[in-house]
């Protein structure tokens, strides 16, 4: 059961929405043509609901199917990046500056595809919950729609997403079980030492020794404490102290990022930090002060929708186009949040040659659309079937 023939049919609209929202990038939170454009066409499919203005220009459409059920719930990010796009094309961006070059206008059209068929045919039982956020690109958008309640308001029982992945094959479509994307998260580090004549340190507190020693004493942590089968990533980018040659400073300031896949693997590395950066710094004799900020947790696929979601995909993009191990990678991405409060997946879209996610060049393949809006067709009529 491949492509659903009806999706096909309007591969051209879908690929005329995509480069509609190409050429009118909107950032963050700040979607208003963006959401009226995607609230304009839910209209025309007829759907039955429709709840704007959620997380400010986020929404939910509910389509009813036939007789009662569980509610599922399928998402797309519809926000853009800061970047100038660089080639020309005919759907080029027509914001300065402005561009999406993660494909989200991809997504909103993929979705919008499923959309179209489900409010025509409804061969499902109970609702499907249609989710498009805003600001995923660093925003928290999916957090935002979560804390505003969709998920209990909505009673949404199951989540699922996809991204597309530009350097896989092109219809691929992969995931695991667990842990498929990092936590992103960012720290700084204050110390204070006392500062001097650097032909007399020992009147002083070095706070670049400290420094230094602060960051090799953070590369144990991977390498000695957290588990070899495992992942994560410390890295110190950052140290700044002093202004010349002859004085020891009196402060010194670290940065850098923590990527994980694992909660627990999170929090020992947290606390293992705050023990080397006070600890060292009063055993040399100054002080210093962790200041731990926490991104995106980590994307962790529920065993089971996994499962469900890979059988799916099976039937619509073939068995040879399917893999259920990918390799986790270290980015992030908001759709956590969403797998923290529901059992659901995240899935990757390959779309084959050209340039990557987040390059000035990079342009949504629009020859995935009908498989994308298929998988999430075929999700709601597999999980919720009619009789
Ligand atoms: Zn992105
Ligand atoms: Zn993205």
């Amino acid at each position: 059961m491949p492509i659903i023939n009806r999706i096909a049919e309007f591969h051209d609209d879908m690929k005329t929405w995509r480069r509609h929202l190409h050429a009118n990038p909107e950032l963050g939170y700040e979607l208003h043509e963006t959401a009226a454009f995607v609230i304009e066409r839910l209209r025309e499919f007829g759907v039955d609901e429709i709840h704007d203005g959620i997380a400010e220009t986020g929404l939910v459409a509910i389509i009813n199917g036939r007789g009662d059920g569980p509610t599922i719930g399928l998402r797309a990010d519809m926000d853009a990046l800061p970047i100038t796009e660089i080639p020309d094309r005919p759907h080029k961006s027509r914001n300065q500056g402005v561009m999406h070059a993660c494909g989200h206008d991809g997504h909103t059209a993929m979705l919008l595809g499923a959309a179209r068929y489900l409010a025509e045919t409804r061969n499902f039982k109970g609702r499907v919950a249609l989710i498009f956020q805003p600001a995923e690109e660093g925003g928290a958008g999916g957090e935002a729609m979560v804390k505003a309640g969709i998920m209990d308001d909505f009673a949404i029982k199951q989540v699922f997403g996809i991204h597309n992945f530009p350097g896989m094959p092109e219809g691929l479509i992969g995931t695991r079980p667990g842990p498929l994307l990092a936590a992103a998260d960012e720290f700084q580090i204050d110390i204070t030492g006392k500062g001097g004549h650097a032909a007399m340190p020992n009147t002083s507190v070095d706070p670049v020794m400290i420094a230094v020693q602060i960051a090799q004493a953070l590369q144990t942590i991977v390498s000695r404490n957290v588990d070899p089968i495992d992942s994560a990533v410390i890295s110190v980018t950052r140290i700044d102290a002093g202004t010349t040659h002859n004085i020891i400073p009196g402060t010194a300031f670290m940065q850098g990022t923590v990527r994980t896949v694992r909660k627990e693997t999170q929090a020992d590395i947290v606390a293992r930090m705050e023990r080397i950066v006070t600890n060292i710094a009063t055993a040399l004799g100054g002080e210093a002060k962790l200041n731990y900020h926490y991104g995106y947790p980590p994307t962790v696929n529920h065993p089971a929708e996994t499962e469900f979601a890979l059988k799916v995909a099976r039937e619509v993009a073939g068995e040879q186009l399917v893999t259920d191990d990918i390799p986790p990678t270290m980015g992030a991405e908001d759709f956590a949040y969403m797998l923290e409060a529901r059992p659901g997946a995240f899935l990757c879209l390959g779309t084959g040659e050209g340039a990557g996610l987040h390059h000035p060049e990079f342009d949504f393949n629009d020859e995935v659309s009908p498989i994308g809006a298929s998988f999430f067709v075929r999700l709601v009529e597999t999980a919720q079937p009619v009789g």
